[in-house]
């Protein structure tokens, strides 16, 4: 027989487990599991959400009669119907807002490995408006909101599943090969993050052709993998080249994946045919890269194709850093620096703070400063905000420019929550949002960056009015 993904709604008491079990499953009940000492009751039952099927477990009445903490006697229950599960429908009830029970949920979820979706329950109407704002904090992204009772947001909650749950041709439904395990929190609820330091750093190097991408890769490598010569577009087919840089500071060994695209070229002929290309080999490169370099030749300035590979790699949300080659060879190196970095900043805004670094792949002169640039924007790029230290600085940020009211009426923003890294991403909440006009979009995001240590890294936000 077919088994669906098993669904744990987990929850303290009263948020309306039992509620939302019975809306899944109404009375599809398949089986009660009754083993006196291991676990109480557990109901299972067959929920189907728009089409979508799954096994839905309820874990309501395990909890204990103090409900001032997490009860062990549920703790060990849950602990062993978890094994089983595939999903964790963690549910708060929106109205009374986060509880420490529910903290301590939260925290204790959050070592058990298991994608966890959170819903926030009892949010018919407007009432469990900031309990949904709140729940943000819990660490496990957004929330959906829901009226288990009458059935509103039933939808979203279909939508959360959907990417965890698939369909198979015969019509069964499985659990995503690939969940996301939700973020892990520390004792204080600050965020782990993975250890960047062991983990190598995707690098893609792009430009021009004839800018010494493939003569500085050869020089950072310090072997003749790929090919290079004066004629632009030979080099080798390369995907990939693995190789640990020495950091001279430390002297620790950093392991990095360069990748280059820029075999690709052989086959053109003409320059202009390669012109285009090198936009193209970008977009490859760029999609393998957590960090692209963009390699301007010192001897030929900065042109348009440049600035339209820099979009480019913004656009892709990828970390920037612009190295200028050929210093070795450059006239007036001072005023040439500005002159580009003056360039740069007038041709495309957000380069503003983009890690601007002379370079020589001749000579190496520059190319630790490179590396070490590197490493130090994927850690932004890579980097998350707690959300209380990231609403101190909203409520200043709100302070030093409140944001306009259009017609009198004010704009109300209410809450900021970064729900993504590499690239950063915010998520604003608030009222009114359409009337928020683009620049003051312009000024949070600038200020994020100014503010928060994420300099020119792209970060997207997005405004969002809770239903
Ligand atoms: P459990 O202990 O977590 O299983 O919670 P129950 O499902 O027994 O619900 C607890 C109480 O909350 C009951 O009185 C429900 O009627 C109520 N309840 C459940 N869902 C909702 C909802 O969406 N909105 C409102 N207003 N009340 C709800
Ligand atoms: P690609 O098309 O971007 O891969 O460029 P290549 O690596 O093939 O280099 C193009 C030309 O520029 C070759 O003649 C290189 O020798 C030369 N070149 C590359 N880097 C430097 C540099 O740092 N200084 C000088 N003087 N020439 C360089």
């Amino acid at each position: 027989m077919h088994q669906t993904p098993q669904v744990i709604i987990i929850g303290r008491p009263n948020v309306g487990k039992s509620t939302l079990f019975n809306r899944l499953v109404g009375k599809r009940i398949a089986l009660v599991d009754d083993q006196p000492g291991v676990t109480r009751d557990r109901r299972f039952g067959e929920a189907v959400l728009l089409g979508m099927e799954f096994t839905a477990v309820d874990t309501a009445g395990w909890e204990d009669e103090d409900p001032g903490s997490l009860p062990g006697r549920m703790r060990a229950q849950t602990e062993v119907s978890l094994k089983g599960a595939d999903i964790a429908l963690f549910v708060i009830d929106a109205r009374a807002g986060v509880t420490p029970l529910d903290e301590e949920i939260a925290r204790w979820l959050r070592g058990q490995n298991v994608p966890v979706v959170l819903v926030a329950n009892k949010a018919e109407g407007r009432a469990g408006e900031p309990g949904l704002l709140e729940s943000y904090s819990l660490g496990f992204g957004e929330p959906v909101a829901l009226s288990a009772e009458h059935g509103e947001g039933v939808a979203d909650l279909f939508e959360a599943l959907q990417p965890l749950i698939e369909k198979d041709e015969s019509g069964d439904t499985h659990l995503t090969p690939e969940v996301n395990v939700p973020v892990e929190l520390d004792e204080d609820g600050e965020v782990i993050e993975n250890d960047l330091s062991a983990a190598p750093l995707h690098l893609a190097v792009v430009g021009r052709p004839n800018a010494g991408k493939s003569t500085l890769i050869n020089r950072l490598l310090e072997e003749d993998r790929l090919l290079t010569g004066p004629e632009a577009g030979i080099t080798r087919d390369s995907i990939a080249v693995d190789w640990e840089w020495t950091d001279p500071k430390s002297g620790q060994l950093r392991p990095v994946r360069l990748v280059d695209t820029a075999g690709m070229r052989k086959k053109a002929r003409v320059i202009d045919k390669l012109e285009r290309l090198s936009v193209l080999d970008a977009q490859r490169s760029i999609d393998y890269a957590e960090v692209v370099v963009l390699l301007l030749d010192a001897t030929r300035g900065l042109e348009t194709q440049d600035l339209k590979i820099a979009n480019l790699v913004l656009e892709e949300g990828r970390a920037l850093i612009i190295a200028i080659n050929k210093w070795d060879v450059a006239q007036e190196p001072s005023s040439l620096f500005n002159g580009i970095r003056a360039a740069l900043e007038e041709g495309l805004a957000q380069l503003r703070g983009v890690p601007l670094i002379a370079v020589s792949a001749v000579t190496g002169k520059g190319l630790d400063n490179l590396l070490n640039a590197a490493f130090d924007v994927r850690e932004a790029w890579s980097r998350r905000i707690p959300t209380s230290a990231l609403n101190r600085w909203f409520d200043d940020a709100l302070s030093a420019n409140p944001p306009p009211a259009p017609g009198g009426k004010r704009i109300k923003l209410r809450y900021i929550t970064q729900n993504k890294t590499r690239p950063p991403s915010f998520v604003v909440f608030g009222t009114r949002l359409d009337a928020l006009p683009k620049s003051y979009e312009r000024y949070l995001m600038n200020s994020i960056r100014r503010d928060l240590g994420f300099g020119a890294v792209p970060v997207r936000l997005a405004l969002r009015s809770p239903k």
